[in-house]
């Protein structure tokens, strides 16, 4: 479907322009030359069956592609049975409202490590994922694509490893590669175009070719200290790394068509179209 960029959840522009609603943002970022849009679902599921049909007729109409980010507070290796199920539950509300506005895509971060041994906890996530997974099909929302993402605390189960070794479970999952996450987890790691292809050649090994082709990607510049991930900044921001200029002759080499989120903080949109013009500007170079 090639590749697309756009923004997580809205604009502080948009509102200051006089936009109130999301339903509203497909045709803004269509303005802007956007073709994707990440609906944050990140405090709770609470979007209505009607807006979310009238939000999937406006992004069909633009072309915008939609996919969803899953609340913050699923945890799949919780030592404790019922936040399990509920995580287990919060996909699948995630995955219904999917379905409502026809995204393709839902996002989840795995949650935390539960101060367990990290191989135990990932055991735990693997098989809340399976049952997760199994609950989707028994309700007839297993084509909708599950992204779990790559984290950016150390404390946090979401390595890319861990991430793509959940994926290798079901051919059907996609991972959400967050290079602001992995820059800040492994302390600064991606500072050239070589650190981003051995990222590259990592998902390739773990999933193929077909899926790195088609990677769900967010990407903002990031704050960390020893812990890991500390706040998202903006583009403007550029004390904080990483650099969208050393992906995006990686895309273009690689002949990637992954849709990329923009998580900056308030300029999302302008962000997005800022890697855009970065993408447009390596494939010219090429
Ligand atoms: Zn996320």
């Amino acid at each position: 479907m090639g590749i697309r960029f756009g923004p997580s959840g809205n604009s502080l522009s948009f509102y200051e322009q006089g936009y109130k609603s999301s339903v509203e943002a497909p045709k803004w970022l269509a303005g802007m030359g956007l073709s994707a849009y990440e609906y944050s679902c990140t405090k709770g599921v609470n979007i209505k069956e009607e807006t979310a049909s009238i939000l999937g007729e406006e992004a069909a109409k633009y072309d915008i592609a939609l996919s969803i980010h899953a609340p913050y507070y699923i945890s799949m290796a919780s030592t404790d049975a019922r936040k399990r199920d509920n995580s287990i539950e919060y996909i699948l509300q995630s995955l219904q409202a999917a379905r409502w506005m026809d995204a393709k895509r839902v996002v989840f971060h795995p949650g935390s490590c539960s101060k367990m041994d990290r191989g135990k906890a990932l055991e735990i996530a693997m098989e809340t994922l399976k049952r997760t997974i199994e609950e989707a099909d028994r309700r007839g929302l297993g084509d909708i694509t599950l992204c779990p993402e790559t984290l950016g605390k150390k404390n946090q189960l979401g390595s890319l490893e861990e991430v793509l070794e959940m994926c290798g479970m079901d051919g059907r999952l996609m991972p959400t590669i967050d290079f602001g996450h992995i820059h800040a987890y492994t302390g600064g790691g991606l500072e050239s175009s070589r650190d981003f292809e051995k990222v590259m050649d990592i998902i390739e090994r773990e999933l193929g070719t077909q899926r790195t082709k088609n990677l769900h990607v967010h990407f903002s510049r990031i704050e960390f200290t020893q812990g890991g991930e500390k706040k998202h900044w903006t583009f403007d921001d550029i004390q904080y790394g990483p650099e969208f200029e050393h992906l995006a002759p990686v895309i273009v080499k690689k002949g990637l068509q992954p849709t990329i989120i923009c998580e900056s903080r308030g300029t999302m949109a302008e962000d997005a179209g800022k890697m855009k013009e970065i993408y447009e500007m390596a494939l010219k170079a090429l």
